[in-house]
């Protein structure tokens, strides 16, 4: 598995509609590119000729980490000349790009849980570098009515004592914008005084148009530039991309420890590329201004196309080679039955219909817009223009818009937390009374559920929890007066702590601390409430962790690890009307009479919302049910697989993605899926099903008592690839099961050994044998 923070962080979205573009293009569909980040001029002569001439030289060895002496002097020269900042070598650190230059410098500044100011719309990498480095990025929204100049006001009310910078793209990427020098001195004067660097991108600064005066920040004065940090490079300037050179200039300090990180990354960036770029700084300019005279035209001819769109703005860059459109009139429209939803159903909707790639604008963090860069030649322009002019006329007003809104609720902590079960009374009154003490009673949620025998109660200031326990678990009987036989406090928003669980059991407490989502506080509930039971059942109670499913009243579950297609079996087990939906996850069993009473202790399922694939009818009720932690942007989707199938729902505009995450879930109403009579609360169990899944061993295998107690304990079924469990074997295959101590094994044994008396075990082997041998079983009574 790999790290959280990498997880986090989507890769960059114009790469990928790059590729995606190239992808067409080589399948022989005329695609134009209008997503790149790059001036499609070739690199001028003399700087091609420099690097080649470096090459004869044989300056192709490793050079000073931070950059060759004469490169640093002439970035410095450059500097001074254009705008007026004056550096000494030592100063400047010279990377494999502007981007090597930016991660370094984050890792040297930002510390786990400083903030870095970022303005929005942003160019993508800001927020990821700062992500990795483990800081907060603050996100600052700039709105187009202004320009999309972050203010003075903006920038001084985000300021935190976190704070550890800002970053400040100027000219932007993407909506173009420029700063006045004025502007610039107004964010200064907010800066001034404060303990906070200013990251200044400037990789845009030759290139600025309707001669605009560009201003550097560091130039601003002297207590400015102590804090400024800029990142500059060959690039956009001189059409240099593909060399890898970029820069920072900024205090010793800083850059001594970018250079330290450097030294253990890139080392130093390519020789060859240095000698190139060497020239582009010393040698002659006028290749540049040719370029910035050359996008200033083609800027110009596609605002003036735009412009006679309907229902499309655009704001006027100074700088750059991006326009950012307003395309919010688009949404809700349709063409061809595709409906429009947002940026990335636009920007697939104008890839398929205009065969135009744009980058859509919510991967910048403004779902508006798109962006198109103009840095391709125009005829590509024109071309491109009149598809896209043509393609959003095709675009009419839905007959019927549904807005689809899901009820999804995001939480802080997306995975199940541990619950600690070795608490003495001492730690647990602590813990209960500072619980109650953080607690108080604004905003206080308590309820009692009934859980099979037991009453339950949830002491939370979490909504969420509250909504979905009322919903998931039935009222107890007279809710108001009775006292539960057990409580669950679960509080949020407790500086210092860690998310976590605790449980003590003499007393039938459980804690939550910091923890918002659900699976957590059903997990322990259902722990709670099994100890309960079978505390007082005397061995003739306790609870089965496993699918069920009930034909003409007799019941079978399903019991194994990952990676057994329990879910999968199940699933094709009730696409046969005959058998009815008991339980998802866990069975209540209360023995009597030479019967297992099994209960379905649930009002509703918690069903991962990843099920939609294996049935066709869960999608539209998942729309209509209360769901948590679906993911709705693709940054956050973990589903790699489907990624690199690259057919992918969200950047087709749909607002959410059902599979996108593990830990998704809906709180299903079992009788949605085919009324009352296709689900039953109560069943007698008859079968256990223990699942495996291999390719050798036989389909079903009837266990002794002996046999099923041994492997159920070992919560490992013979030929269940450890690697599928993940991770450790759970006793009784169990995860609700608050601790192993031995009295509670002992217990679990007891039970399952009775439970074993009066039903059949099987060890299924799923790897060669489907859901029809399983039907079979069931209705042979086998
Ligand atoms: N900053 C911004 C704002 C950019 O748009 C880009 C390139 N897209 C870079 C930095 C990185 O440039 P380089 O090629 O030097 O890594």
């Amino acid at each position: 598995m790999i790290s959280e923070k990498v997880q986090r962080i989507g890769a960059s979205p114009t790469l990928k509609i790059s590729a995606k573009a190239k992808a067409m293009k080589a399948e022989g569909i005329d695609v134009i590119d209008l997503s790149v980040g790059e001036p499609d001029f070739p690199t001028p002569e003399n700087i091609k000729e420099a690097g080649i001439q470096a090459i004869r030289d044989n300056f192709t060895k490793y050079t000073e980490s931070d950059g060759i002496l004469a490169l640093r002097k002439a970035i410095a020269k450059r500097l001074k000349e254009d705008y007026g900042v004056e550096y000494a070598p030592k100063q400047i650190i010279v990377s494999a790009g502007a981007k090597a230059s930016l991660f370094h410098l984050v890792q040297a500044l930002v510390d786990e849980g400083e903030e870095v100011i970022i303005p929005s719309p942003y160019w993508v990498t800001y927020p990821e570098c700062v992500n990795l480095a483990k800081g907060r990025p603050v996100i600052v929204p700039t709105r187009e009515e202004d320009g999309f100049l972050l203010s003075p006001d903006a920038l001084k009310a985000s300021i935190s004592p976190a704070t550890k910078a800002v970053i400040l793209n100027n000219p932007s990427n993407p909506t173009g914008v420029a700063y006045t020098k004025d502007q610039l001195l107004g964010l200064a004067e907010v800066l001034k005084g404060e303990d906070v660097y200013m990251i200044a991108d400037e990789i845009y600064a030759s290139l600025v148009y309707d001669n605009f005066k560009f201003t550097s920040f560091a130039s601003l004065g002297e207590d400015v530039r102590k804090k400024t940090i800029l990142i500059n490079g060959v690039s956009k300037s001189y059409s240099m991309t593909g060399w890898r050179i970029g820069f920072a200039a900024g205090p010793a300090e800083v850059i001594d420890g970018m250079s330290k990180i450097q030294s253990h990354t890139t080392s130093n960036a390519c020789s060859i590329a240095q000698k190139a770029s060497l020239e582009a700084y010393d040698g002659p300019q006028y290749d540049v201004r040719k370029m910035a005279a050359e996008f200033q035209r083609r800027r110009n001819y596609c605002l003036m196309r735009l412009a006679t769109v309907p229902g499309l703005s655009c704001f006027k860059p100074q700088g750059a080679f991006y326009l950012f459109p307003n395309v919010r009139s688009f949404y809700d429209k349709e063409a061809n039955g595709a409906k429009i939803r947002n940026s990335y159903g636009l920007a697939y909707y104008l890839l398929k219909e205009a065969r135009v790639a744009i980058v859509p604008g919510d991967a910048f963090g403004n779902d508006d817009h798109i962006r198109l860069s103009y840095a391709t030649s125009m005829t590509n322009l024109e071309k491109s223009m009149d598809r896209i002019v043509e393609a959003l006329a095709k675009l009419k007003t839905a007959k019927k818009v549904q807005r689809v809104a899901l009820a999804n609720a995001v939480t802080r902590v997306q995975k199940p937390v541990p619950v600690e079960t070795g608490m003495d009374v001492r730690m647990r009154d602590a813990l209960a009374a500072e619980m109650e003490s953080h607690l108080g009673y604004e905003g206080r949620y308590e309820w009692n559920a009934r859980i099979g025998g037991a009453i339950l109660q949830l002491r939370t200031n979490v909504a969420h929890l509250n909504d979905f326990w009322i919903e998931d678990f039935p009222p107890a009987p007279g809710e108001a007066d009775v006292r539960p036989h057990g409580v669950i406090t679960a509080v949020d928003g407790i500086a210092g702590r860690e998310p976590r669980g605790f449980y003590h059991e003499a007393t039938q407490t459980g804690v939550l601390v910091n923890t918002d989502l659900y699976a957590s506080l059903r997990s322990l509930a259902l722990g709670l409430a099994m100890d309960i039971s079978m505390r007082s059942g005397g061995g003739a109670s306790g609870a089965v962790r496993g699918m069920s499913a009930d034909l003409d009243g007799r019941g079978l579950v399903l019991i194994g690890p990952r990676g057994t297609k329990k879910t999968e079996l199940f699933f094709e087990l009730l696409a046969d009307r005959r058998f009815k939906l008991h339980s998802n996850d866990i069975v209540f069993v209360e023995l009597a009479g030479g019967r297992a009473g099994a209960e379905n202790v649930e009002r509703k399922l918690y069903l991962p919302t990843t099920t939609v694939e294996l049935d066709p009818r869960l999608a539209p009720l998942f729309d209509r049910s209360k769901c948590e932690n679906v993911v709705a942007r693709k940054d956050d989707c973990q589903d790699l697989e489907c990624q690199r199938a690259d057919d992918c729902r969200l950047d087709r505009g749909s607002l959410y993605c059902y599979k996108a995450a593990k830990e998704a879930h809906a709180l299903l109403d079992p009788a949605w899926l085919g009324g009352p009579a296709a689900s039953v609360r109560r069943t007698d169990l008859r079968w256990l099903v223990l699942l495996r899944n291999d390719a050798t061993s036989p389909a079903v295998v009837e266990l002794s008592k002996e046999e099923a107690l041994r492997t159920l304990e070992a919560g490992e079924s013979a030929g269940a690839r450890k690697t599928l469990t993940g991770g450790k074997p759970q006793p009784f295959y169990n995860p609700h099961l608050l601790g192993a101590a031995p009295e509670k094994v002992e217990a679990q044994r007891a039970f399952f050994g009775r439970l074993l008396d009066v039903t059949r075990c099987l060890l299924f082997n799923s790897g060669v044998a489907g859901a029809d041998r399983l039907k079979e079983i069931a209705s042979s009574g086998r």
